[in-house]
C-alpha cells in the first residue's frame, strides 16, 4: 500500500497549464492577449498562438510529454481524443525535433464520421473540426501511454453544428452572461462584468474486485448486473452510509485524490454511501465548463485507479438491483466575476428583491421547461432510477426549504414578505455540546431540484453521464426567464413597481412546481398529477421534450441549438438508447445460453443422480426430488423466457431506426429483459453456489 505523505499545497495543479503556470512562461503581451480572451471571449491570432503552442510544449515536454492531444466531448458519452505525437519530420541528420504549432493548438480536425452527428453530417462529408476552449486549462495526463498534453476542445461539423457536448454549453453559458448582466444592471450594479454559473457536481460510483468483475459478462458488457439474487444482506442496515472506509477502499481514494489534485481538480468529500461498495467523491465548486471537464476528469481517472488496486469502479446508474442506484448531484449557482452570488438569500430574503426576483425567475424557468430538465437526466441506466423507487421521482418539482417557502406563501396571498423565518438554537441537551444557531431550513434528499442554501442541487443526472446537458438546459432556461422579466422591467416607467408585480406573478403562477414533502411517496405522485406536472417515466418518453416547438423556440433564441442540432440530438439519442437496450439484450441471451442453462442442466443431472443413488439406499429422496421438480421448473421457464427474448430482440434489430426502434425496445424487448431474469434469480438461491457460473451480489457488494 501507498502510505507516503502527500504535500497537497504543493503537488496541487502540477500538472496544468494554469494562470501561474501561463504567467511564468508566456511573454507579458501573450499572457494579457490570451487572459482577456479567456476572460472576455475573442480570437487569437495565429502568431500569437504560436508563441503559446511553443510554451505549452515545452512545459508538457517538462513533464515528460510526447504526444498531445485534442480531448473533445463527441456525443457518445464519454470522452474522445486523438493522439499525436510532437515529432517533426526527421531532418537530413537523421534526427527530429519537437514541434507543436499555434495552429495545431486552436484547430483540429478529426475524422468525424464516426461519431454520432444524428443526421447533421451524410458519412461522405466527414470533416468535423475541434477547437480550443481556452476557457478550460490543457492539462498533462500520465497513464500507461506515458504522457500526454490534453487540450479541451469543442467540436463542430464542417459547416458549424455542434457535434459534442462543450460546444452548446458555451453557448449557453454566453447566454445566462448576457441576461444576468442585464438583469444586474437594472439593480443598480455597474460594476460585474461576468455572469458565470458555478458548478460542483458529487459523483456517486461502485468499487467491484477486478477478478470477479471479470468473472461476469454482464459487467463487461454492459456495466451493470443483468442477473443476480438479491444477498441476504442489502443496504438496510444503513451501515455503511458515512461508514469507516474499508483499507482497500482508503488506498484508492487517497490515490485518487493525488491524481486529481495534479490535475487542478479540487476532489474535496469522499464518503461511504447508501449501498454496499457504493461510494461518493465531490469537488470544490468551479465555472460550469471547467466542472463539466472535471467531472470527465473524475470519472475516467476513477476508472484508471480502480484498475491499479485490483478494482473496477463501476459508474452505472443502476450496476445492482435491489440497492441503490447511483447519480451526480449538480450543484448550481450563478456567481459574478467579483464573487456575487446571484443565489444567495442573505439573512433576510423577504427584503433582497434581487434575490427574490432571481429565485422567481428560476421557479418559471423550471415549471415552464420540466420536461427538459426532465430529459438532460434521461439516459438508459437512468431508467431504473427515476421513479423507481428510489433516488429523485421522475417528477421535476422544486424544493425551497420552510424559510423561503413561507416567504413565497407570503408574496403569494398578500403580494409582499414582510418578514423571514429565522434558524433557532440547537438544543443538543448535552451539557458539554454546545448549542447552536441551526439553519432556517432543513434538507430535503428526495427532491430532484432542491435549494440549498445559496445554490439549487439538481439531483436527477445519472452517475454516468456528462452534467454538460443539464446544465446547458439550466443556463439556457433561466436565461430565457431573466430576459423575458429584463423585457418588461426595462420597458416600464415604474421599474420597482414591475419587480414587483413580476415576482408576485411568477411566485403564483408557477407555484405548483414548489414542493417540500416526501419525493419518494407514492402520494406525492397523485399529488403531482393532481397538479398537471409531466411525470416522465422513460428516456424514450423523455426524448421528445427536446423538439417541441417550445423548445426550438427557446434554443434558438437563445442561439444555443438550432432546430436541427435538437432534432439531430434526439435521433442520436433514440439509437443510443436502443443500442444500449440491444446489447444488454444479446449478453442476456448469451449469458443464459452458454453458462447458465448449461450450469443447471449440470446441476440437474447432480440431483437426478442423487435421487436415484438415495432410494436405491432404501431412503426418502423426496426432498431431492423436489429440489430436483422445482429446479427443472424454473429451467422451462428460463429456457421459454429465452426464446421470447430472442424473438422480440429480433424483431427490435429489424426495425426502422430513430423512435419507431427505440419505443419498441422500451416496450417489447424490457419487459422481456424482465422475464428471463425471474426464473434465473430464482434460480441462483436454489443451485449450488460451487456451480452458479459467476460471483454473486454478495461476492461483489461485500467483498472488496
Ligand atoms: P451536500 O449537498 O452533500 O451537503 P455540499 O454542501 O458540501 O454537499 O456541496 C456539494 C457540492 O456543491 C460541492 O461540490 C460544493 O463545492 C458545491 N457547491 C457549494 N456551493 C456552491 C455554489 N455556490 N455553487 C455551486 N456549487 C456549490
Ligand atoms: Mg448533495
Amino acid at each position: 500500500m501507498n502510505t507516503d505523505l502527500i504535500n497537497v499545497a504543493e503537488i496541487f495543479g502540477e500538472d496544468v497549464f494554469n494562470d501561474t503556470v501561463m504567467q511564468e512562461r508566456l511573454p507579458k503581451k501573450v499572457y494579457k492577449e490570451l487572459k482577456k480572451i479567456i476572460e472576455e471571449g475573442g480570437e487569437l491570432d495565429l502568431s500569437t498562438a504560436d508563441v503559446i503552442a511553443h510554451e505549452m510544449k515545452e512545459w508538457a515536454i517538462e513533464k515528460g510529454a510526447t504526444h498531445y492531444t485534442h480531448w473533445f466531448q463527441p456525443l457518445t458519452g464519454v470522452t474522445a481524443e486523438k493522439h499525436d505525437s510532437f515529432i517533426s519530420a526527421p531532418m537530413p541528420n537523421g534526427k527530429v525535433l519537437m514541434s507543436f504549432s499555434g495552429k495545431e493548438l486552436i484547430k483540429g480536425e478529426p475524422d468525424a464520421s464516426s461519431f454520432p452527428s444524428g443526421g447533421l453530417r451524410a458519412t461522405f462529408e466527414a470533416r468535423g473540426y475541434t477547437a480550443w476552449d481556452c476557457t478550460s486549462p490543457a492539462f498533462v495526463r500520465h497513464d500507461a501511454a506515458g504522457a500526454t498534453l490534453c487540450i479541451p476542445t469543442a467540436f463542430c461539423s464542417y459547416t458549424g453544428e455542434a457535434l459534442d457536448q462543450k460546444t452548446p454549453l458555451l453557448r449557453s453559458m454566453e447566454a445566462i452572461n448576457v441576461q444576468g448582466i442585464r438583469l444586474l444592471r437594472i439593480f443598480g450594479n455597474t460594476t460585474s462584468k461576468k455572469v458565470t454559473p458555478s458548478v460542483g457536481a458529487e459523483q456517486e460510483y461502485f468499487l467491484v474486485d477486478a477478478e470477479k468483475f471479470l468473472q461476469r459478462k454482464d459487467l463487461i458488457y454492459t456495466g451493470r448486473t443483468l442477473f443476480g439474487a438479491m444477498p441476504p444482506k442489502g443496504q438496510e442496515l444503513d451501515d455503511h452510509y458515512f461508514g469507516t472506509i474499508r483499507q482497500r477502499v482508503a488506498g484508492f481514494m487517497k490515490d485518487i485524490n493525488e491524481e486529481l489534485w495534479k490535475l487542478g481538480v479540487s476532489a474535496k468529500t469522499q464518503h461511504n454511501e447508501v449501498a454496499p461498495a457504493q461510494h461518493e467523491l465531490a469537488p470544490i465548486y468551479a465555472q460550469c465548463n471547467i466542472a463539466v471537464d472535471h467531472n470527465q476528469i473524475v470519472m475516467q481517472t476513477m476508472k484508471k485507479v480502480a484498475c491499479q488496486h485490483g478494482m473496477k469502479c463501476l459508474l452505472h446508474e443502476k450496476p445492482f438491483a435491489g440497492v441503490n442506484g447511483s447519480g451526480k448531484h449538480n450543484n448550481w449557482s450563478i456567481t459574478t466575476n467579483d464573487g456575487i452570488n446571484l443565489l444567495d438569500p442573505g439573512r433576510t430574503p423577504h427584503e433582497n428583491t434581487q434575490f427574490l426576483l432571481v429565485l422567481t425567475c428560476i421557479l418559471k424557468a423550471v415549471n415552464e421547461h420540466a420536461d427538459l430538465l426532465r430529459e438532460s437526466a434521461a439516459d438508459p441506466g437512468n431508467d431504473h432510477r427515476l421513479g423507481a423507487n428510489e433516488a429523485p421521482p421522475a417528477i421535476i418539482s422544486v424544493f425551497l426549504g420552510e424559510q423561503l417557502e413561507d416567504v413565497l406563501e407570503q408574496l403569494v396571498s398578500t403580494g409582499e414578505a414582510t418578514h423571514s423565518l429565522k434558524g433557532s438554537k440547537l438544543k443538543t441537551g448535552v451539557k458539554s455540546l454546545p448549542d447552536f444557531m441551526k439553519d432556517a431550513t432543513d434538507r430535503n434528499r428526495t427532491s430532484p431540484f432542491a435549494f440549498t442554501g445559496n445554490k439549487f442541487e439538481f439531483r436527477m443526472v445519472g452517475s454516468r453521464d456528462s452534467i454538460a446537458g443539464p446544465n446547458v438546459v439550466l443556463n439556457t432556461i433561466v436565461a430565457e426567464a431573466f430576459g423575458d422579466a429584463c423585457d418588461r422591467i426595462e420597458k416600464s416607467d415604474d421599474a420597482e413597481k414591475e419587480i414587483h408585480d413580476i415576482i408576485k406573478e411568477y411566485a403564483t403562477e408557477n407555484q405548483r412546481v414548489v414542493f417540500n414533502g416526501n419525493g419518494y411517496a407514492a402520494e406525492w405522485v397523485k399529488e403531482a398529477e393532481r397538479r398537471g406536472l409531466p411525470n416522465i417515466k422513460s428516456m424514450v418518453e423523455a426524448i421528445p421534450s427536446l423538439t417541441t416547438e417550445k423548445a426550438v423556440k427557446l434554443f434558438e433564441k437563445f442561439k444555443v441549438f438550432t432546430r436541427e442540432e435538437l432534432e439531430s440530438r434526439a435521433e442520436i439519442k433514440y439509437e443510443s438508447y436502443a443500442k444500449a437496450i440491444n446489447i444488454e439484450a444479446l449478453a442476456m441471451v448469451d449469458i443464459a445460453t452458454k453458462q447458465i442453462i448449461p450450469a443447471v442442466m449440470k446441476y440437474t443431472k447432480t440431483l437426478a443422480d442423487t435421487v436415484i443413488a438415495v432410494k436405491e439406499a432404501g431412503a426418502d429422496a423426496k426432498v431431492q426430488a423436489d429440489i430436483l421438480k422445482e429446479t427443472t421448473k424454473l429451467l422451462a421457464d428460463t429456457k421459454k423466457a429465452l426464446v421470447a427474448l430472442e424473438k422480440v430482440a429480433k424483431t427490435a434489430a429489424g426495425k426502422e431506426e430513430g423512435k419507431v426502434q427505440a419505443t419498441y425496445y422500451h416496450e417489447s424487448v424490457v419487459p422481456a429483459m424482465e422475464k428471463l431474469r425471474a426464473p434465473i434469480d430464482a434460480l441462483e438461491m436454489l443451485v449450488d453456489k460451487e456451480v452458479w457460473p459467476m460471483p454473486s451480489y454478495g461476492d461483489l457488494m461485500f467483498e472488496v
